[in-house]
């Protein structure tokens, strides 16, 4: 049985203040939650102010929205796996397709990421998804393969299942289009089954699968009540923390 999992995908968004209500916000709504994993991805300026302001909370997580894929160095302006490590994170977004688009991140590049997040024992939130085009032309499954065997190349059964792969069709990241709970479904199903090809039939059922693109309490329900969608990554509707807490709330329900 797979846990689903829920995560808040702040973007270049919240100042540190905000933040720490927004925590203090959140926990009013979900109390201390153990059916479901909730991870909050602040910008890498509030990670600290998310992580004081959640306590003890066990099953809240703290991660990060991207990573350099070296230990340490002269990188100016990056962040390596240690120094997440450091303040206490555990989950790293990558290859997010602002990442990809808006800043040339190939395939090849998020594989090096996801090793190096691995090798530091940071849990890596793998993003893939089609463009409308891609969709259009009937490629959905060709260019998810692409993505998942080029991002995932290497890892082992172990990194596998350690790895959450979150589904996030391009057309639907802050467009107010959502996947139809069919489209989300038939697309994990694929991504499943690709995922056994690659490893193997118990590493694919263990992986959780999210979906992400206009993920709101009007709509997370429905897709997440589907097979296979093992929770949510959720962008614009994250920032409010009522919003996000039905989101969380509709995970329970349909875990
Ligand atoms: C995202 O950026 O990961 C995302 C899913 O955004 P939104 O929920 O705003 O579509």
């Amino acid at each position: 049985m797979r846990k689903k999992i829920v995560a808040a995908n702040w973007k270049m968004n919240m100042m540190q203040a905000r933040s720490a209500r927004f925590v203090e916000s959140l926990l009013l709504e979900i109390g201390d939650i153990s059916d479901v994993e909730v991870v909050i991805l602040p910008p890498f300026t509030a990670i600290a102010k998310v992580t004081e302001a959640l306590g003890t909370a066990p099953n809240i997580k703290v991660g990060a929205q991207n990573m350099h894929w070296e230990r340490s160095g002269a990188f100016t302006g990056e962040i390596s796996a240690a120094l997440l490590r450091d303040l206490f994170v555990h989950y790293v977004v990558l290859g997010h397709s602002e990442r990809r688009t808006l800043f040339g991140e190939t395939d090849e590049i998020v594989n090096r990421k996801v090793c190096a997040a691995h090798e530091a024992a940071l849990h890596p939130i793998v993003c893939v998804g089609e463009t409308l085009a891609q969709r259009d032309k009937g490629n959905v499954d060709k260019i998810l393969a692409i993505q998942l065997r080029g991002s995932l190349a290497g890892l082992g059964a172990k990194e596998l299942q350690d790895t959450v792969i979150a589904y996030e069709p391009v057309w639907a990241i802050g467009t107010g289009r959502n996947a139809t709970p069919e489209q989300a479904q038939e697309a994990h199903t694929f991504i499943r089954h690709t995922l056994r090809e690659m490893a193997d039939g118990t590493v694919a059922e263990r992986v959780r699968i999210q979906y992400g693109g206009s993920v709101k309490p009007e709509n997370a329900r429905e897709l997440m009540s589907q097979p296979d969608v093992d929770g949510a990554l959720v962008g614009s509707a994250s920032l409010d923390p009522r919003s996000f807490a039905q989101i969380v709330q509709a995970a329970r329900e349909e875990g």
